[in-house]
């Protein structure tokens, strides 16, 4: 049977579908009649299907059904198709969908580090409990924005109420470097490899250290997160098994708690790395990170473990075809 890949044009789109493409199989971009032409113009993608809203895609679900279309999900899957997308998409989809629950609410996915014993920042529960420097984060993949840095728990109260958001976490904030480590889980050869490793480039954070000190200090800005690119990066190597032991441990977990397959595909742990050479997880998302587009013809890390450049999306295509070749496609897609 011939497969199509596809997924939403955004995100991380183009690296998807040329993995997709190198790998031999049909690719499919769903396009908002504005992305359209952007999309056109790579050869790597064999059609790009236009429908007016991304929310559209619920209703040509028995069309794609028929042409064997397997959905590929990235960071604005959420965003763009909403939060229930997991019990409406009713497609080919790659990856656990349950795991989404666990990744979704920043209190479980909290519990699932714990279980798995990664050091994290402090989390308050209680403002009054403020006693050092704190991010404050709200829900849902925004990429950063709205964050807010409170120097106490007066500074907090100040900043919260001039926000109308209920939903929101409050960490200690970690002094340190980010470092966004990303890895893919294969349950065919039951192997975690590390493809890549990047940061954030975020507006404003990064652009206030361009400026002296006293224009920053006359201008009274608040850093914020909002992501705009991204950076490669290698880290130490002695730093390395660290990296690898902390993903075989939140794979482990994940089998315990969301059983019986747990997280597999890709997902990126994200740091902060302290003065002590310590790694502090802010975060995890369990599907493909934007920083992987960095990667599109592999990286450092990814060369370690293949003869071929291996993005993130082409790993994604590789294993779905492996999974086709020994009949075991149930066990990846969900
Ligand atoms: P876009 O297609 O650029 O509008 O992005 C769709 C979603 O993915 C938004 O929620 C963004 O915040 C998120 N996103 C896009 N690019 C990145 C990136 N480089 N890093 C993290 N999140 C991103
Ligand atoms: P996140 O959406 O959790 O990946 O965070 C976005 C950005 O906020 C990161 O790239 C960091 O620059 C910053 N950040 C998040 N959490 C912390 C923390 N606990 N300590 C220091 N910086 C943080």
């Amino acid at each position: 049977m011939k497969y199509t890949i596809a997924t939403l044009a955004s995100h991380s789109c183009l690296q998807i579908l040329k993995g997709a493409k190198d790998e031999g199989f049909s690719t499919l971009a769903i396009a908002t009649p504005k992305k359209n032409s952007f999309y056109q113009r790579f050869s790597f993608i064999d059609e790009v299907l236009t429908i007016p809203t991304y929310q559209d895609l619920y209703n040509i679900q028995n069309n794609l059904k028929k042409r064997n279309v397997i959905i590929i999900p990235h960071g604005s899957f959420v965003a763009y198709l909403g939060n229930d997308y997991d019990n409406k998409l009713k497609l080919l989809h790659y990856g656990n969908k349950k795991v989404l629950s666990w990744e979704g609410d920043r209190l479980k996915q909290r519990e699932w580090l714990e279980k798995a014993g990664i050091r994290l920042p402090k989390l308050y529960k209680n403002p009054e409990d403020i006693d050092r420097l704190v991010i404050v984060k709200f829900y849902g993949a925004l990429g950063g924005s709205g964050y807010f840095v409170a120097k106490n728990k007066n500074d907090f109260a100040k900043k919260i109420e001039k926000i109308n958001i209920k939903e929101f976490i409050i960490q200690e904030y970690i002094i340190g470097i980010p470092i966004y480590l990303q890895f893919f889980y294969s349950p065919l050869s039951k192997q975690v490899e590390l493809l890549g490793v990047d940061r954030r480039y975020e507006t404003n954070v990064d652009g206030l250290g361009r400026l002296p000190h006293k224009f920053q200090e006359d201008l009274d800005l608040e850093p914020s997160y909002t992501v705009a690119g991204n950076f490669p990066i290698v880290i130490r190597e002695s730093l390395l098994p660290e990296a690898y032991n902390m993903a075989e441990s939140v794979i482990k977990t994940s089998q315990k708690i969301i059983p019986p397959r747990g997280l597999y595909g890709p997902f990126c742990i994200e740091t902060i790395v302290t003065n002590d050479l310590e790694f502090y997880v802010m975060e995890i998302s369990c599907r493909i990170v934007a920083g992987t587009n960095l990667f599109s013809q592999g990286s450092t890390y990814s060369d370690y473990h293949f003869d071929k450049p291996m993005s993130t999306g082409r790993r994604i295509a590789r294993e779905i075809k492996e999974a086709l070749e020994i009949g075991g496609l149930a066990e990846i897609l969900n």
